[in-house]
């Protein structure tokens, strides 16, 4: 089958390749060569459109029904796949696309880019790299296979993940929680010889289509350079830096009178409440907005159909019936036979009007702000699926903006003039907001050395650089060291490789900035409509019922990926990407870090060391 539709396309490329140069000698014309880029793109479309759908069919059915032993959905969901990844990376695909973009001054910019996107999407399974893509799928399989199927041990007994989790979110007893952050870090050794076999084939895999590396690939995604990518994060990290250096000394103090030790320079990593440091919030305890007393009086179904009221209420359509017939939106009863995964997600299985969310709600304040986090996107998803943007160009304007709408509606659905709107707090409640601002900033701030910092470096050493095994491990706690100014609890030698207990190094590579892209864009959005259309504090908003609001989202979300997110961002908000508002939101936690901090000793630099 394969090979007929490649005969065939080969054949169609030789004859549109004669008539073209025959059309363009005689009448110059540039709508001819249109026409045929037409043709071409709307039969990739569709294409697409069914083996994208098959996919996704193939993975809903895999996370929201697993039963055990099951190896059939697996199988028929991988062989989906394949198909898919086939078609995408095809060799008469990769020729029509090259071919076409070489005229691309005489195309519309809406072909170009769908063009653009053909090639991007082939340069990661070209069937020109030969048998390398299959062994970088199965390489990628089995790390992950490897990754969740470890059997952690603690104290010599098997344990979980999520109890190794519990402790350094919970426990006081230091002794303890070395155990535990050492126990969750056992993984990376049986990691390491696979990390090192998928860095040398997703490079290779992407040599063909010209990338340099598989960190240069990931990057073009945005139209830029890895150079431009990381002077981009350093950007990032610059902005936050001051306040990330007065978190950084609050918490060593902090910590060091938790656990009665003396204040160490750098935080050890058994000390925060997360096997990474990449979140501190939970050192904070806000009292104030208690709405989960209020959930608790209405059920899971409620909560949902909030959601789509204020929706609603900014100017968006009703979910369309299928979405309440097929999403999976609830726990399942203790006694069925099958279970389903209980991680959040939006879906959107056709590209086109199937648009689907699973998730498990209850009626508590986290999955009141997951609920319309997870909306966020199914309108998104809606709101690019119009006949003006065509079905490969339906995504979010970067990797980075899906993910800032779903955090931006959160953010938003917990600040207390919303809730005081809906009856959910009484008017008036005392609250200490000085307090949520920090626990805030030790989410959103701390995230940045981390992901940009941390996370970006060392992929871009690993896939730009070839970073060598011996040196993984190193590397890591290098970089570690002077982003997050966090150490290890005991040295960490080459035996291990702790880079790797970390998913997204493993199975969803080199992307990782597209987090904090995502959280500085969100700041950006939000500073924009609480300054120009609500003109209320961004402290303090409510979207709800604000029809400029709903505008100004639309706006956004409605062209997809078809145009530039840059031209698109100045055509918004009228500014480039800068974590700037991020820092200004948080700007009031400055005299009062500086006061807690006064006297005590800092042990990051004033600026950050690149
Ligand atoms: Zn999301």
């Amino acid at each position: 089958m394969l090979k007929y539709v490649i005969h065939y396309f080969f054949l169609l490329l030789v004859i549109s390749s004669i008539s073209l140069r025959q059309s363009w000698a005689q009448t110059n014309n540039n709508s001819s060569l249109q026409a045929q880029v037409h043709s071409y793109l709307n039969s990739y479309n569709s294409e697409f459109q069914k083996l994208y759908t098959a996919a996704s069919e193939g993975q809903w059915l895999l996370n929201t029904h697993i039963v055990e032993g099951d190896t059939m959905a697996a199988y028929q969901s991988a062989l989906a796949e394949e198909a898919l990844a086939k078609y995408t990376g095809s060799k008469s695909n990769i020729d029509s696309a090259k071919k076409y973009l070489a005229l691309k001054n005489r195309l519309t910019p809406l072909q170009v880019r769908q063009l653009e996107t053909i090639l991007f999407s082939a340069g990661n399974n070209p069937e020109i790299a030969g048998d390398i893509v299959k062994k970088r799928i199965d390489a990628s399989n089995s790390q992950t296979e490897k990754l969740y199927g470890f059997h952690y041990m603690f104290k010599g007994e098997p344990t979980t993940v999520n109890h190794l989790d519990d402790i350094l979110l919970h426990s006081n007893d230091l002794t303890e929680r070395s155990k535990a952050w050492l126990a969750s870090k056992e993984v990376g050794a049986s990691l390491k010889d696979g990390l090192e076999n998928l860095q040398g084939l997703r490079n290779k895999s992407v040599l063909p289509l010209g990338y340099s590396d598989f960190f240069n690939y990931m990057a073009s995604e945005y139209g830029i350079t890895s150079a431009e990518m990381i002077n981009l994060t350093h950007s990032f990290i610059s902005d936050i830096w001051p306040m990330y250096r007065e978190l950084h000394t609050w918490a060593r103090y902090e910590l060091a009178v938790k656990y009665n030790r003396p204040v160490p320079d750098y935080i050890p990593a058994d000390w925060l409440p997360n096997r990474w440091g990449q979140d501190w919030s939970a050192m904070v305890n806000v009292e104030g907005l208690d709405i989960d007393s209020i959930l608790k009086t209405h059920d899971a179904e409620w909560i949902v159909k909030q959601g789509e009221e204020y929706y609603k209420s900014i100017g968006f359509g009703p979910l369309p019936s299928s979405f309440w017939q097929k999403s999976s939106l609830y726990p399942l009863l203790p006694d069925e036979k099958y279970s389903k995964n209980n991680h959040a997600s939006a879906w959107h299985m056709d590209l086109d009007t199937d648009v689907r969310s699973l998730m498990s709600v209850e009626t508590n304040t986290e999955w009141w702000s997951t609920v319309l986090h997870e909306l966020g996107h199914i309108y998104y998803y809606q709101s690019y699926s119009n006949p003006d943007v065509p079905l490969i160009l339906r995504s979010g304007a970067n990797r980075g903006y899906h993910e800032a709408f779903g955090t931006l509606m959160g953010l938003a659905s917990l600040q207390k003039p919303f809730l005081e709107g809906l009856g959910m707090v009484k008017p008036g409640v005392k609250t200490n907001d000085t307090l949520k601002l920090l626990s805030e900033a030790l989410d959103y701030i701390v995230h940045i050395p981390w992901g940009s910092g941390v996370m970006t470096e060392f992929e871009y050493d690993l896939y730009a650089k070839n970073l060598p095994k011996d040196q993984y491990n190193k590397t890591w706690w290098d970089l570690v060291k002077k982003y997050q100014g966090i150490v290890p609890p005991e040295p960490r030698g080459e035996e291990f490789c702790d880079a790797a207990t970390k998913t997204h190094i493993n199975d969803d590579p080199a992307g990782y900035y597209d987090y904090s892209i995502a959280n500085v864009l969100l700041f950006q959005f939000h500073t924009f409509i609480a300054d120009s259309i609500l003109h209320q504090d961004p402290h303090s908003t409510n979207y709800w019922g604000s029809k400029g609001v709903g505008d100004f989202l639309k706006g956004v979300m409605e062209p997809g990926s078809s145009v530039d997110w840059r031209e698109m961002l100045m055509g918004s908000i009228h500014s480039e990407m800068s974590a700037k508002p991020m820092v200004n939101y948080f700007a009031s936690l400055m005299p009062y870090l500086k006061k807690v901090n006064s006297g005590r000793t800092y042990t990051l630099p004033e600026r950050p060391v690149f």
